[in-house]
């Protein structure tokens, strides 16, 4: 055992709860009261140039940072568990224990060590949570959402922000705890405030199954001075709401965040809607597999410049709208970006040069911003007078402001190549500030004397190599080296003040005077240069809101002119929305596997005209069904963002819901079978579907035997055809199900058909009117590398069950449809052979009896 263990054994042993406080340390004192206040917290509590962490604490945090963990005396008679970062890389450091679901509280020194008499005052400066981070470390083409729920037993109040932005969302919500858990997840949440009231079951849901950091809490805020936030909304409830998450964002950011907007009540009716099972299987913004962007939709449509931009973007994409004046505004300007394409071009270097506006107004105004920041400010907003002009130009109808005031400003103050902090000076450009100026100019010519002093000592005392030097211990002084120290004489009154191997170095009255002034200069130098750029931020501060205005403007001109960029790359076209209910894609694509595949797309029609509301797909495994019936959801999504769509011509009502059943569900974890999974949202699809939703069903009912699966299927398709009336594309291999086109009017059958020759099979993805019989199982389980063995097995037997299969479909029928007389008398034979077999026991039975029985059998058969 090394000592380390030793040590780790005696300190892990003590907790913070059972320490007798009356012996510990004031300094210990201190930390306790803290934590006693944030026990959910991990505790950063800075000691000099160190954040340290104590007790349960510091165990958590030693293995979850990999540190070492030793022991501090805090008056106690065993040392108290303790790990610590270094104070300037504490950053990392707190992201990976964020990432893994902890809070740490950032307990920093109020006052200077240095002047301050006895202990330094420490305090909570602010807490790092998932959802309320606002540093650079966060995703630009992502938001960052703090959400909570507020139960008010009848109906619940859902609010949520990204405080780096400062965009505040409010909605009202009635309904199950499943489907309060389906708003969460939808929307991506990581944190969530709950009050108390708050069903626990829909806690842990929340917690186990999805990850989502959970604080329940009940304060409202009442803070005058962020009540702009709701104060234009009347229902109580929603103001409760959105009080209950201001308190916990303000209590934990604990800095000004006057950039937080005014909150924005939403209506789910303005939007289309899926879930988040519908956001997966269609891979809009992340792909299934991977969870890359890579191969999303969200990938293939952001061509934007700015992170603004791909932020707005990808919130389209997760929430499109239903408001047809809104989408023909955007595909006008997408039309006019197109034809006006080196406008477009201008435009688009233009956006190059503009940063993220809105993240760094949110910085300006919480104050955690540096001189890149505002630089980056001002190149911004030099930027704007261009874009300005060019959406003029083009007729755009909204305004964009220039504030060219604060970019004067910015240009003036700001210098070029500043460093990353503010106390090292170089933030302020020369001429800007007539104090900074003369100070600058007292240490500059003090330091051109110090040259001088350099040449003067060297002719008065002959030293060939003597300098002047500068060190933070000993501040200027004379350096002479060895060889030439006996040359150093009394009359030129110099003072040794240290020796070193191969020199010595010296200090002079005349040395220590320029010092002191030189210092003195610096020192105040660099605190005029922090109170100065703080007075930049102030003036910077009163035009947040305007810079959010822009923010807001940039963000969609830059989504509009990447929708523009791709439609002309990808050959997009304007759809075309109308009132029937009527969907006619001609040669329709799905972009993203068209932009993937090496080999040519197929493109394919989809028509639903009015008189058709199901089309129920047929055809082989890998023949194209699903890519068919995802492209048309991709399809209206891409219409209702504003975009134009991959077809040849579009012709489409506004759907207001889609539902999706394709693939595999997330919901793994839920401990539910994938059948049960399937059914409840099937279940949810049919109960929430309307005349104007699109419905996908990808092979429903595949998750159980046969007959059952068939059965629920034409159930289902049978109650969408008579009550719900969406439209509905429903794939499947119960080959069975196509009779149902002489039953249901509204419901047509097609097929994506394929060829086989010489045992090969070739898939040619189109879909054609009627349906097919052939799944191809096997062929496709060859094509996936299967033992060979195995797959002439797998012939051998369907062949067998294809000799039997008169009987099985005559079964499946007898459960679906009428027979005719002749099948009747077919299957009670059948049955007949059957009960005989049954009923006899061949162990006794003599041979002779065996062979009669079967002649006998034969001769059923026969008739
Ligand atoms: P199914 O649902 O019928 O089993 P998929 O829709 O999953 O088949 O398609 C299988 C593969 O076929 C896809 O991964 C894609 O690469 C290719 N594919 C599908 N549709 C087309 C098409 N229209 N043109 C070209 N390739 C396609």
């Amino acid at each position: 055992m090394s000592i380390f263990d030793i040590i780790v054994l005696v300190v892990t042993k003590m907790k913070r709860s059972t320490v007798d406080r009356s012996k510990l340390s004031p300094m210990m004192v201190q930390y306790m009261n803290i934590k006693d206040k944030h026990e959910d917290c991990l505790i950063f509590f800075r000691l000099g140039d160190f954040y340290e962490m104590f007790f349960d604490d510091a165990i958590i945090a030693s293995r979850e940072l990999e540190l070492t963990l030793t022991g501090k005396n805090a008056g106690l008679e065993e040392r108290v568990p303790m790990c610590g970062v270094p104070h300037h890389a504490y950053a990392s450091y707190i992201d990976t224990l964020i990432e893994k679901g902890y809070k740490v509280a950032i307990v920093e020194q109020l006052e200077d060590p240095k002047t301050t008499k006895g202990m330094v005052k420490r305090d909570v400066i602010q807490i790092v949570t998932k959802g309320t981070r606002i540093d650079n470390s966060l995703d630009s083409k992502a938001n960052n959402y703090i959400a909570n729920i507020y139960d008010f037993d009848y109906c619940k109040g859902i609010s949520y922000t990204d405080v780096s932005t400062g965009e505040f969302y409010t909605e009202l919500l009635e309904g199950t705890n499943e489907e309060i858990v389906r708003e969460i997840v939808r929307h991506g949440f990581r944190e969530l405030i709950v009050n108390e009231r708050i069903d626990r079951e829909l806690v842990n849901t929340l917690r186990t199954t999805y990850g989502i950091l959970i604080t329940i809490m009940d304060d409202l805020s009442d803070d005058e001075e962020y009540k702009y936030i709701y104060e234009n909304i009347d229902d109580i409830r929603i103001t409760t709401t959105v009080r209950h998450l201001l308190y916990y964002v303000l209590d934990t950011k604990k800095g000004d965040l006057h950039h937080l907007k005014r909150c924005e009540l939403v209506k789910n009716s303005k939007i289309l809607f899926f879930d988040n099972n519908t956001k997966r299987n269609l891979e809009l913004v992340e792909t299934i597999r991977s969870r890359d962007r890579q191969y999303s939709l969200l990938w293939l449509l952001d061509k934007c410049k700015t992170a603004m931009g791909s932020r707005y973007l990808k919130q389209q994409i997760e929430s499109p709208l239903t408001d047809k004046k809104e989408l023909e505004r955007r595909y006008d300007f997408i039309e006019k970006l197109s034809c006006e394409f080196i406008l477009r071009d201008d435009l688009r270097t233009a956006l190059n040069d503009v940063y993220d506006l809105e993240r760094l107004a949110g910085r300006i105004s919480y104050g955690n911003l540096n001189a890149r920041d505002m630089l980056q400010l001002k190149r911004s907003l030099n930027a704007l007078p261009t874009i300005k002009s060019i959406l003029e130009q083009l007729n755009y109808d909204k305004k964009i402001e220039t504030l060219e005031e604060v970019a004067n400003i910015l240009e003036k103050s700001i210098y070029e190549d500043p460093p990353l902090t503010l106390k090292e000076g170089s933030l302020i450009k020369d001429g800007y500030n007539d104090e900074l100026d003369e100070l600058r100019k007292i240490s500059s010519g003090s330091k051109d004397f110090l040259l001088d002093i350099e040449r003067q000592e060297k002719e008065r005392t002959g030293i060939k190599n003597l300098k002047v030097g500068f060190n933070k211990v000993f501040g200027y002084y004379i350096e002479v080296s060895k060889g030439q120290k006996d040359l150093v004489k009394d009359e030129y009154g110099y003072e040794r003040r240290q020796t070193l191997a191969n020199c010595e170095r010296f200090i002079t009255p005349l040395l220590k005077e320029k010092e002191n002034i030189i210092l003195g200069a610096e020192e105040k130098i660099i605190n005029l240069e922090y109170k100065l750029f703080m007075d930049i931020r102030e003036i910077v501060k009163r035009y947040i809101t305007n810079i959010q205005e822009i923010s807001k403007v940039v963000s969609e001109v830059d989504m509009l002119q990447s929708f523009s960029v791709v439609s002309d790359e990808e050959k997009f076209v304007r759809p075309k929305l109308i009132k029937e209910k009527s969907l006619k894609l001609i040669d329709c694509r799905h972009p993203v596997v068209e932009k993937v595949l090496s080999d040519k797309y197929v493109s394919n029609d989809i028509i639903m005209d009015k008189s058709t509301d199901i089309l129920l797909i047929t055809g082989p495994n890998m023949a194209g069904k699903s890519t068919y019936m995802r492209q048309t959801a991709i399809t209206v999504i891409m219409a209702q963002i504003g975009c134009f769509v991959p077809c040849k011509s579009c012709e489409m009502p506004i759907f207001d819901k889609i539902f999706t059943r394709i693939g595999a569900s997330d919901d793994l974890v839920s401990g539910e079978s994938t059948f049960m999974i399937e059914m409840k949202e099937a279940n949810y699809a049919i109960s929430e579907a309307t005349e104007s939703s699109l419905i996908l069903f990808d092979e429903l009912g595949r998750g159980t035997a046969t007959y059952d699966g068939m059965s629920l299927a034409q159930a289902i398709l049978e109650y969408i055809h008579d009550k719900i009336k969406a439209k509905t594309m429903f794939s499947t291999h119960y080959h069975e199900l196509t009779g149902l086109e002489k039953e249901l009017k509204h419901l047509k059958n097609v097929h994506v058909s394929a060829v086989e020759e010489d045992g090969k099979i070739t898939f040619l993805h189109k879909v054609k009117a009627g349906s097919i019989d052939k799944s191809y199982g096997i062929h496709v389980a060859s094509l996936a590398h299967l033992p060979k063995d195995l797959i002439k097995r797998s012939k051998d037997i369907l062949d067998v069950y294809e000799h039997k299969s008169v009987k099985q479909e005559t079964f499946m029928q007898t459960s679906l449809f009428e027979l005719n007389e002749a099948e009747v008398e077919h299957v009670e034979q059948v049955n007949e052979v059957e009960e005989k077999i049954k009923a006899i026991n061949p162990l006794e039975m003599s041979p002779m009896d065996a062979l009669n029985f079967l002649y006998e059998l034969k001769k059923k058969m026969k008739e």
